[in-house]
């Protein structure tokens, strides 16, 4: 008997219309939002259902392919890039929000959902799901569950983890799970952030809070960037607990302001972005208590107008596509710090990145102590491409020296799994991987991705 090609026995569950091998088709699947990383899949496949999800795997798993997850792409560390011959699950079709319980405030959704039409569609009803990363127009809801995606309101608020009441999971062997809080919590935390490599999340539960009434936007400007990474501490310290506290350096608001004039103070060395929410009484206190740290530091800080601010605000999100205008390509990296050891941080990347004649454009969730230091490079420049792909090893040890972690929010995915025996002790390591074979005796969930090296 011939037996049948891996794609026409995805055509059998899927039907032929939802299954990619044409080689230009395939191109496009071949990357995320990470430049400078490629792959080249075997077949792809969109699963519409569960069972779709189940068969998919199982027929990767027979045919030794590996097996990887795919929804929005928009991963910054190359975690959706598939490895040279896998098989790819298309998960953008499965998109629905299968119920939206108001009352209890919870809601069930497909993982195929967009963060942003999720959160949308639940604001519509006084409601807030927190986890809001700057891709959210596009990235999804499994996306975020396999990331443990945080955003600007994490500090506030919490992520993705925070939120995940239960889930539905197709194993390695094609087996289906449902997980619950709290009798499964503990393998709920494991599998949030597990980057698919432990399994395929098919549906998910979160809770959800009640919208806050008010809010308010504020924009402090610094002389230079010490100045500005040193008040965030402060900012806390003063019992500041803000929705959200970004911080921008000089070299990315000239980006902004090249790619679309808002007045952004490029001239300053830092700008911090605030929000506060909460009852009015709140915001209005807090407003007033912000103004009191600034004015008390006596650092050149200067609050810029409520008019500005929502410029700035609104400035903020066209950051990544805004690089290009100073190099054509980045690096875009993502680390995590105590809030203490900000400005040291950065000052040590800067010099670095100065030694290497490199422009590195540093922004963040400054609030929780994530960074995310953008090396931006010209591709035709030998010189520049070298220094970039130094300055990632750079960067990732500079967060390990200051207490920190490898990644405050993108994951490990292909680019930081290289560090990751440097980032932990043997038997740490040896746990990570008895877990990983645990849920994946044959290794073909998202290999390459995340797991230290056998
Ligand atoms: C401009 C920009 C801004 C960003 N800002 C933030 C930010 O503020 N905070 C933040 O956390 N991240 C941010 N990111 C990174 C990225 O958006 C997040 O990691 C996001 O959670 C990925 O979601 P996605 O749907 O695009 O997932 P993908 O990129 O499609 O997948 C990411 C990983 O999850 C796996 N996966 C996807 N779906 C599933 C599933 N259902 N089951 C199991 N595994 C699955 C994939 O195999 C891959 O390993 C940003 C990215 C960009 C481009």
């Amino acid at each position: 008997m011939i037996r049948e090609d891996p794609a026409a026995r995805a055509a059998a569950i899927v039907g032929h219309a939802h299954v990619i091998t044409d080689a230009d088709a395939l191109w496009t699947y071949g990357y995320d939002a990470t430049m400078g990383y490629r792959g080249r899949p075997a077949v792809v496949a969109a699963a519409h259902t569960e069972a779709d999800v189940a068969a998919l795997v199982r027929l990767a798993a027979e045919e030794r392919m590996p097996c990887l997850a795919r929804g929005g792409a928009t991963s910054l560390a190359a975690g959706t890039v598939p490895p040279d011959g896998a098989f790819v699950i298309d998960l953008n079709a499965m998109r629905a929000v299968r119920r939206l319980d108001v009352a209890k405030r919870r809601a069930t959704v497909e993982p195929g959902a967009v963060t942003r039409e999720f959160r949308t569609l639940v604001a519509a009803h006084g409601l807030l799901y927190p986890p809001d990363p700057s891709s959210e127009a596009a990235a999804t809801i499994g996306g975020n569950v396999a990331t443990n995606a945080g955003g600007p309101s994490a500090f506030k608020y919490g992520v993705t983890r925070d939120f995940v009441r239960g889930l539905r999971l197709v194993g390695a062997d094609g087996e289906i799970h449902a997980l619950a809080r709290p009798r499964e919590g503990p393998l709920i935390d494991l599998i949030v952030g597990s980057e698919g490599t432990l399994g395929i999340v098919t549906e998910i539960e979160v809770d959800l809070l009640e919208a806050p009434v008010a809010r308010s936007l504020h924009a402090l400007t610094y002389a230079d960037d010490q100045a500005a990474l040193e008040s965030v501490p402060r900012i806390i310290e003063a019992g500041l607990i803000p929705a959200k506290l970004e911080y921008l350096d000089g070299l990315t608001m000239e980006a902004l302001e090249r790619a679309r004039p808002r007045g952004l103070p490029r001239e300053a060395g830092g700008l911090l972005l605030v929000e506060l929410d909460g009852t009015s009484e709140e915001v209005r206190r807090d407003g007033e208590r912000l103004r009191q740290v600034l004015v008390s530091e006596d650092r050149e800080g200067r609050v810029a107008s409520a008019g500005q601010a929502g410029l700035w605000w609104q400035a903020r999100t066209g950051i990544t596509a805004s690089l290009g205008r100073i190099r054509p390509a980045k690096i875009g990296e993502d680390i995590c710090v105590p809030r203490t050891r900000l400005a040291t941080t950065v000052r040590h990347i800067r010099r670095e990145a100065g030694a290497r004649h490199l422009p590195v454009a540093i922004f963040g969730h400054a609030a929780d102590g994530t960074l995310h230091p953008n090396m931006l490079y010209d591709p035709a420049v030998a010189r520049e491409v070298v220094a970039a792909r130094e300055m990632l090893q750079v960067v990732a040890e500079s967060a390990l020296s200051a207490g920190g972690v490898l990644s405050g929010e993108h994951g490990l995915g292909r680019v930081k799994r290289p560090f990751v025996a440097t980032a932990y002790d043997a038997p740490t390591l040896n746990a990570m991987r008895r877990i990983k074979h645990a849920f994946d005796p044959a290794g073909w969930l998202n290999t390459g991705a995340m797991w230290p090296q056998a």
